[in-house]
């Protein structure tokens, strides 16, 4: 059954008329719904009316299940699905405000090495209401409203393309939760056509793309999505997308003891010399075992060559270093970029 926060306002509106209902009911309980207030304590709407719209929709796509709060803020949660599956959703404390990092599937089957979001391999894709309740949860966890979203949790965003589009429409909303574009940000493994997809869109969120790699034989051995696209195809597609949407492009490098040597540096700043891009460099976490992490000075001499061959890079720390542990799943990252 569809969650019912997947449909924007108007389409609520239409559906609750569509059952027999006044249109500002569905309004009513829109309202309740993205402040996150639960559907047996909303006042103002009679049982019935609940118990005809739960017949068709979904009215609670997630409830929380646990909460970790890290030393450093952080908060990673938790939540059930209806059914019965399991995902998670990480909540950043920053200056500017809280960004809440989403799922966007239950699993993952880009099988990358390093991530252990793929270990089970794909269960199933998120609807856009359940990416939009984790945002929801996030919110009434912290008690305010979360600024930035990124999407980044377990999952390949674009291998779930339009659930995820509807998502990032219903998010930015300004009768939803208002989000504003530029402060929403995606991260792939690099799926070329959806890439240019999500160009066309017009939407204009940055755009982040795992490279991990300074070219394709490297790429290879730790990422399956390297035999079906090319670091050239990739970086094409980024280039369409700067071209539509005039944002800078981030690029994810996760060092090990695979690609951090300084001739890696030297070959993946080559790689992207003359681009508008920045680049976040990060230690690997060691979650499923099947890479080596590098060392701090490795990673700072890395990210200082980097800067050195002209490539904007900085070295990002973890956070929620101390919750990490309880699943190996999520990483929390220090994203400036939105
Ligand atoms: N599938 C998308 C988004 C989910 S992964 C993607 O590939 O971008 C989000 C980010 O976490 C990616 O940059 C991914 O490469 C990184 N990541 C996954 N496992 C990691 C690990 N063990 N250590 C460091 N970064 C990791």
């Amino acid at each position: 059954m569809i969650s019912l926060l997947s449909l924007s306002l108007d389409e609520i509106k239409d559906a609750v008329k569509d059952l027999g209902f006044k249109p500002f009911r569905g309004e009513q309980l829109y309202t309740a719904l993205i402040k996150g207030i639960a559907v047996d304590k909303i006042s103002t709407l009679s049982k019935d009316f609940i118990t005809v719209i739960n017949q068709k929709y979904n009215l609670t796509p997630l409830r929380l299940k646990t909460k970790l709060e890290s030393q450093d803020g952080t908060i990673k949660f938790a939540g059930v699905l209806s059914d019965g599956n399991i995902i998670e959703t990480v909540i950043m404390k920053y200056k500017y405000g809280y960004t809440v990092c989403v799922s966007t599937q239950v699993g993952c089957r880009m099988g990358c090495k390093f991530c252990a979001s793929t270990r089970g391999g794909l269960v199933r894709d998120l609807d856009a209401g359940e990416i939009l309740a984790q945002v929801i949860m996030a919110n009434t966890i912290i008690g305010e409203r979360v600024t930035n979203i990124v999407l980044m949790g377990c999952g390949e965003p674009l291998d779930n393309y339009a659930n995820v589009v509807r998502f990032i429409k219903l998010a930015n909303s300004s009768k939803g939760l208002n989000i504003s574009i530029r402060h929403i940000s995606l991260s792939t493994c690099g799926l070329v056509d959806k890439i240019k997809m999500l160009a066309d869109e017009g939407l204009g969120i940055n755009l982040t793309i795992s490279l991990h790699a300074p070219n394709d034989e490297i790429r290879k051995t730790f990422m399956p999505i390297a035999n079906r696209y090319t670091i050239k195809e990739i970086l094409e597609a980024c280039d369409y997308y700067f071209g539509k949407t005039g944002r800078r492009i981030y690029f994810e490098y996760t060092l090990s003891t695979l690609n951090d040597s300084l001739d890696n540096a030297r070959e993946l700043a080559r790689l992207l010399k003359g681009r508008v891009c920045h680049v976040n460099v990060i230690r690997l976490n060691e979650a499923t075992g099947a890479l080596t992490a590098s060392s701090t000075d490795k990673a700072k001499a890395f990210v200082k060559e980097l800067n050195r061959s002209g490539i904007s890079a900085t070295l990002r720390r973890s956070l929620g270093a101390d919750i990490e542990g309880a699943c190996g799943q999520l990483k929390n990252r220090l994203e400036d970029e939105v």
